[in-house]
């Protein structure tokens, strides 16, 4: 079936603002599905993976690749986010299961779940010699206004950030989307007030996707009045890349000596993916073979 393009980038005429938006629904609906959350961690997931996606996409090099990591303090653990460079995306909670009443506003409370008290971590990988890491303090769990911040703080760069994701009561995923509103230093003061009048008139970004309104139509209306032009537009997903191959070589990191006990002790080693939840399975003669065959391990007389 073909997909439709679900991520839209515009700037405005004069070049001060970008905006990313993003229908990720089917991306969440593929996260609900490998990893069964309960729905305040779906939507935990949902937001920072919708992030992830649009910070990645929006990465220069085609082999770099973006890590959004938040540590909150509350019951779902670490939650982590990866994207390549075309905003493709995988994800994983350190607790899947969490149950907590509605918030205050009726909503999910993802700042419940996800914690306040603690960090959110970006590391961009643009394939230098070490991966750039940039540590913000959380200022509210619920991951948007957090996203925001780190730009502010970390980039200097302006942002209006806006993830939601909508969860039915059965828990499948009915609708989820995002979008980032860079300004750049030269905005005028214009520039400045027509983006906030756009913001606070637009409606939250799941009642737009709930109305069917496209990325594009979304995009435009955030820069209503600024002249917006079409940047580009993408094909992004949920999308692991783990394989065999990959799976041998964190086999092999273990060393020889672990590696012929893991040999001697069980007939099949299991290695499971995280964000995938692929299993990748190893008799002991494969084991003892990466034991062997790697030329790391060869033994020179
Ligand atoms: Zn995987």
């Amino acid at each position: 079936m073909a997909q439709n393009n679900n991520l839209y980038r515009a700037i405005s005429f004069d070049g001060s603002t970008v905006v990313s938006v993003l229908d990720a629904t089917e991306m969440v609906q593929k996260i609900e599905q490998i990893h069964k959350p309960s729905a305040v961690v779906t939507a935990a997931l949902g937001r920072l993976s919708i992030a992830s996606s649009l910070m990645g996409y929006n990465l220069k090099g085609k082999d770099e690749s973006i890590t959004l990591q938040i540590n909150g303090g509350g019951q779902t653990g670490t939650l982590l986010a990866v994207s390549d460079s075309s905003g493709n995306v995988k994800c994983y909670a350190h607790n899947y299961i969490v149950e907590l009443p509605m918030n205050s506003h009726g909503k999910l409370d993802v700042a419940g779940a996800v914690g306040t008290d603690g960090t959110l971590t970006v590391i961009k990988d643009l394939r230098l010699k070490e991966p750039y890491v940039s540590q913000v303090p959380l200022v509210s769990g619920e991951i948007a206004e957090d996203i925001a911040s780190y730009f502010v703080v970390s980039e200097q760069t302006p942002t209006v950030c806006a993830l939601g994701v909508l969860v039915a009561p059965d828990l499948s995923v009915i609708c989820a989307g995002g979008y980032l509103l860079s300004l750049l230093p030269f905005a005028s003061e214009d520039v400045v007030s027509t983006i906030e009048k756009n913001i606070q008139n637009i409606l939250p970004v799941t009642g737009l996707l709930e109305k069917g309104f496209s990325p594009e139509k979304i995009a435009n209306i955030l820069l209503d009045g600024m002249n917006a032009e079409q940047l580009d537009t993408a094909i992004v997903e949920y999308k692991c890349n783990c394989s065999r191959e990959r799976t041998e070589q964190i086999l092999i990191a273990l060393g020889k000596e672990e590696l012929q006990t893991l040999a001697k002790e069980q007939p099949i080693t299991e290695v499971a993916c995280h964000f995938c939840n692929n299993v990748y399975k190893f008799t002991s003669d494969d084991v003892l073979q990466l034991a062997i065959n790697n030329g790391q391990w060869t033994v020179n007389n």
